[in-house]
Order: C-alpha cells, then structure tokens, then sequence
C-alpha cells in the first residue's frame, strides 16, 4: 500500500476575499453556475457579480433547494447544461458545498467552494454526502478529485453565529487523534492510500492551533470581530483538519459520533459537538494518560463544547440506550475498526460512561 495526501488545487483565506472571487475563478471556464440559497444570495451576491466585472466569465446565479439530493444534484446538472456553463460555484454551508462537488463531478468540470461557516473541515474535501429529499442520510459519494478552488472570506466567517465555529473546533479536535491511530495501525485513509508524514504533522498542527487560539477565537466571533486567532482557526477548521481527517484518517471519535446519531435526545447538536465528546471517548477508549484527557476536556469546557452525557442532551442514562450507541459505532465498515486494537460495543460502552463521569469531575 501507498502513501497518499490529497487537497484542494488552491485554498485562499483572508478578509474580503468574496470580492475577489471572479479574479481566481476566470481560468477555471468561461460560464460559471453559482449555486447560493436567496439569504446567501442578498447578503454577498452583490459583492460577487462585482467580482467577476473585469473578467471575461459570464455568470448565472441558481437557488439551491436546500437539500444535497439525488434529485437536486440532477436538477441543476441540467440548469448546466441549458445554460452552457463550463464551470460551478458553490457559496454557503455544507450541503450547497457538497451539491456543487457533485454536480461538478457528473458533469466533469471543474468546481469552486465558497464556504460561509467554518462549522465543519468538509470544503476541501473529494467527498459528498448524499441525502434522500426529506434529509435523512442516503450514501458517500467518494470523487475522484478535490475542489479546484476554496476560498474563505473570514470577515464574512467571523460574522456567523459562535456555535458554528465552536462546532468546527470539536471536528477539528478529533482530527489529530484519529490520524495518530490511522498511522499507528497503518490503516487506509480516504485518500486511498496509508498516511504520510505530512498529513500526521498536519493534524498535529491543527491540535496545536486550537489549543493556542480557540478561545481567543471564540471571545472574538461572539463580539462578531475577526482577529489573528479567528484567522488561525477558521484555517484549523478548514484546511488543517480538512486535509488532516482525509489523508491523515479517520478512526474511533467520527465512529462514536456515528453511534450517537441513533439517539433522538442528540438530533440538536451540531456534527462538531458529538465528535467533540467522541473525542474524549477515544482517548478513554485508548488509555490515553491523563493529562492528554484533561488537556482536551478543559479545551472543550472552554470553548463550550460537550464534555459528558448530560451536555450531549443525555439527562437520564439508560444503559439499553448507551449500548445501541455503542454497537453502532462497531458496526461492520466504521471507522473504529481504524484503532490500533480491537475494538468491540462492549468497550466502547465503557468508554463511554467513563468519559461521563470524568467530564463531570470537570464540572
Ligand atoms: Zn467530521
């Protein structure tokens, strides 16, 4: 097996960089589809249509439906067409970022992200997640290539609300534990191939960016200003854990994270904060030393993310339930079976409440 890092062709990050949009994207086609939801669309369309003025690209601006479904992805792969564009654009959260990819893929031209939030490390990726018209989960669709393009406009990522950027340090947060395990355990990433030396130091890097910066992150988006730590974290968010999770590897924290989806008490709570309490769980799961657990715990108290069942919306524990969690973070194809060890439901569980209740020593 090899060793393969893949990324996106180019990431540009800085403040008021949706201005310069049209500029990056001329070389990329002539015609640009730019899929935005009509909030999306008052809020910078402006800004964007401005951006392309000097150049020699047309534009056609599409509303998105607001689910990245098969029929939606077909939708607009016909909007395409009709329209002779040679190019797409996707400008918003996660599921406009994920369409345009598809949509891009099927078509086989190339693909420009725009993220508005850095929730989650999923805009550099060469993954879509496909969901059925009602939103409930339908498959992975693997690419063949990362985006052409990301670009962050961390102005306009500062001014997002501060729970979506906290959510997007508890996935960055599992990152470099997970890509410590995969390497540990020589285990294939979703790049393809084994881990390199440059994804693992990657996702040590991304760790090391939270801890130095997530608060002073945080502090700073709540007051809607963008300083030198936003900058740092929305990178961490982004890029570091982007590339970090997809070459470096994935491994018990998304697993358990999967697990607790299967409970209605956490359907509020973002990706980013179930991963966080996985993340925990994993280092429990692994004997990790303690001081390793309580760095990552006080991080997560800090910034706010979850650090026991309670915080995750869990207020009666029922073992029964705890245990479905469990056996589904171990079913056939997870990511836990990543770890370094074998893994079964029956350790996870324990893990599990064991995570809990040093949570709350921290409380
Ligand atoms: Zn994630």
């Amino acid at each position: 097996m090899a060793n393969i890092i893949i990324a996106p062709g180019k990431y540009i990050q800085g403040k008021g960089e949706i201005n310069n949009l049209g500029s990056y994207v001329s070389n990329l086609g002539s015609k640009s589809l730019i899929l935005i939801s009509p909030s999306g669309l008052k809020r910078v369309g402006e800004n964007v249509e401005n951006s392309f003025k000097e150049t020699n690209t047309k534009i056609v601006f599409e509303s998105f439906n607001g689910e990245c479904s098969r029929n939606e992805i077909n939708r607009l792969i016909e909007i395409l067409k009709q329209n002779n564009c040679d190019n797409i654009i996707g400008i918003g959260g996660g599921k406009i970022l994920d369409t345009a990819k598809a949509v891009a893929y099927y078509t086989g031209h190339p693909v420009s992200i725009v993220p508005t939030i850095a929730s989650t490390d999923a805009p550099c990726s060469a993954l879509s997640v496909v969901y059925t018209d009602e939103g409930a989960f339908e498959e992975y669709v693997f690419l063949p290539q990362n985006p052409n393009l990301v670009l962050i406009d961390t102005e306009l990522v500062a001014k997002a609300p501060a729970r979506l950027l906290v959510s997007g340090m508890g996935d960055a947060l599992a990152t470099y534990f997970e890509a410590k395990a995969c390497f540990a355990s020589n285990s294939t990433t979703c790049a393809g191939g084994t881990s390199t030396l440059a994804a693992l130091g990657i996702a040590k890097l991304c760790y090391e960016t939270l801890l130095s910066d997530g608060l002073k992150a945080k502090l700073a988006v709540e007051n809607k200003v963008c300083t030198k730590a936003v900058e740092n974290i929305i990178e961490a968010n982004t890029l570091l854990s982007g590339i970090g999770f997809e070459s470096g590897g994935l491994a018990a924290a998304h697993a358990i994270h999967n697990g607790f989806t299967v409970l209605d008490s956490c359907h509020h709570l973002y990706h980013g904060e179930k991963v966080a309490f996985g993340t925990i769980t994993q280092l429990v799961l692994e004997n990790a030393p303690l001081s390793e657990i309580e760095e990552v715990i006080l991080f997560c108290k800090n910034v706010g993310l979850p650090i026991n069942l309670e915080d995750m919306g869990i207020t009666n524990v029922k073992p029964e339930e705890l245990m479905s969690v469990a056996e589904a973070a171990c079913a056939e194809g997870e990511t836990i079976h990543n770890m370094p060890f074998t893994v079964t439901a029956d350790m996870v569980y324990s893990a599990i409440l064991t995570a809990d209740a040093l949570g709350k020593s921290y409380k």
